[in-house]
């Protein structure tokens, strides 16, 4: 489901699961439309999005969510300038301590939560008649979920049940994301329904028990940082030694990559540093070629799994 509506999965080519074109982080109770000029951010972002195309890419996954900057029609309009398909999101983004949550959801439940996600997966955000395509939530790194953190997750399950929507959460450590993906399963809820955003931030035995479970792994983040040797934790070599790593295992059709990228900041000038959407082309797919990983296989990573992730489907536990 894209910006422009829907979208057969074999159209979705080359994607980028996880990128940014604005993000506002001035908080839940500050942010809105206001806070930016559509152009300026269009005009900002475009040569980025179009090196991505020159690239080979075709759909973007903004990863934005709801009062942390995501504007659905800021979106379409870059999608109609540069001909990509652009995915966009409904959830609540619970980390850093809940800073980025609307008022109304601590007196509501779970069920209400998911009712206001559901609503704008059946009849567009906020009257724009454009329709998320996954749940993005988020939790912070704590050991346990806490109260509200659990009850994000237990929303998206009951969200997942009624859009088939993938629910991508920014987790980062294991503890967090094994407890997500057991909330999800006791709501009936198969562990493919979830995206483990960060999943760098895990153990690789964690990754691959993950993975193992069904779950997505997201290796986001990737960017080429200079100032890093190479195999210092997440350098470019480092990220492809895992994605290695998970071939041996026999898991690249649960592998996502992304740069996690972007992104124009309202509060910064001119809006600040845009970081683009390029490096996994110019530099982890050689070394993954280098280190053995076949065409197939980088087709698999960047176009046959989010062909799956993001298609429309309600993915059930066999019982
Ligand atoms: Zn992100």
């Amino acid at each position: 489901m894209t910006v422009n509506g829907p979208v057969s999965p074999a159209l979705m080519g080359k994607t980028l699961e996880h990128e940014h074109i604005l993000v506002d982080f001035i908080g839940a109770d500050k942010t809105g439309y206001f806070r930016w000029d559509k152009n300026k951010v269009i005009e900002k972002a475009l040569p980025f999005v179009l090196d991505a195309k020159k690239n080979g890419v075709r759909t973007i996954v903004e990863c934005t969510p709801a009062y942390l900057g995501r504007d659905p029609l800021l979106l379409k309009e870059l999608s109609q300038k540069t001909g990509l398909n652009i995915i966009t999101n409904t959830g609540y983004y619970g980390a850093r301590n809940n800073l980025f949550i609307p008022n109304n959801f601590y007196s509501s439940e779970a069920d209400e939560i998911a009712d206001l996600w559901i609503n704008e997966f059946n009849n567009g955000i906020e009257g724009s008649g454009i329709k998320p395509g996954f749940i993005k939530i988020s939790v912070d790194p704590a050991d346990t979920l806490s109260t509200e953190h659990r009850k994000i997750i237990t929303a998206a399950a009951l969200a997942h049940l009624k859009t088939g929507l993938i629910i991508a959460s920014h987790t980062g450590p294991e503890k967090p994301a094994f407890e997500q993906i057991s909330i999800l399963k006791n709501h009936g809820v198969d562990p493919s329904a979830f995206i483990w955003v960060h999943a760098q931030r895990g153990t690789i035995e964690k990754i691959i028990e993950a993975a193992k479970s069904g779950a997505w792994i997201s290796l986001d983040n990737i960017r080429n940082r200079t100032n890093l040797e190479p195999g210092a934790p997440n350098s470019i070599d480092w990220y492809a030694d895992r994605i290695i790593e998970l071939k041996k295992q026999g898991l690249l059709d649960k592998v996502l990559i992304s740069h996690d990228s972007g992104y124009y900041d309202p509060s910064k000038p001119d809006g600040g540093e845009f970081s683009g959407f390029t490096d996994i082309f110019e530099f982890l797919l050689p070394d993954l070629k280098s280190k053995g990983l076949t065409d197939n296989e980088i087709e698999q990573i960047l176009v046959k799994n989010p062909q799956e992730a993001f298609k429309i489907k309600i993915r059930t536990l066999d019982l």
